[in-house]
């Protein structure tokens, strides 16, 4: 299965993605942690990347969507994957949209994570990144409104919205439910 897993910041999305790509067989692929693995290898996409993370801001779309493109050539994303993090902005979304379409192959699923704004913040404090402070979480928030929510509407025709309150069992068992397992 080819997934999109959309949420604002401290939806769980990153968990969640781990144990549906366990229970799926497919890779997740969620853009935070290889942005933050080319950070701590001190690799030259690590450098570039690391102001926008500390900010907070979205990383240039041209070396995320090259960074997706890569990671959608490894053999392990053959046969579908979980994107985690991607697409972030409408124009990633369209970006996407052209490296599935040079491979013949197309989305199965979008779902949202949806947590009212209030939790997300206690959320976000509480797990203590590098990203994590007040501030930075701050402007991550608003970047979810102004560049992520219109995703939203672009794949409206394909969204699943999953109430992303609860257990992480609970959670977990509502997103296979919108997924159809
Ligand atoms: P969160 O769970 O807070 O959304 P992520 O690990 O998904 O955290 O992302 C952390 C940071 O990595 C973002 O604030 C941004 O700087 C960068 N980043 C991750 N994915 C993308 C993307 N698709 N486009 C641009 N920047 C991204």
């Amino acid at each position: 299965m080819r997934i999109v897993l959309l949420g604002p910041p401290g939806a769980g999305k990153g968990t969640q993605a781990v144990k549906l790509a366990e229970k799926l067989g497919v890779p997740q692929i969620s853009t935070g942690d290889l942005f933050r693995d080319n950070i701590s290898k001190g690799t030259e996409l690590g450098v570039e990347a690391k102001t926008y993370l500390d900010a907070g801001d979205l990383v240039p779309a041209s070396l995320t969507n090259d960074l997706v493109d890569d990671r959608l050539n490894q053999a392990d994303a053959a046969a579908g994957f979980i994107l985690d993090g991607y697409p972030r902005s409408v124009e990633q979304a369209q970006a996407l949209a052209q490296m599935l379409a040079k491979r013949g192959v197309a989305l199965d699923a979008v779902v949202e994570f949806r947590v009212p704004t209030e939790e997300l913040v206690e959320r976000l404090k509480g797990r203590g990144r590098a990203d994590d402070t007040e501030d930075v979480i701050r402007n991550r928030m608003k970047v979810y409104e102004q560049e992520t929510a219109p995703l939203l509407d672009f794949y409206a025709a394909d969204l699943q919205t999953v109430d992303a309150v609860g257990s992480l069992d609970d959670v977990f068992a509502r997103a296979l439910r919108a997924l159809g397992r």
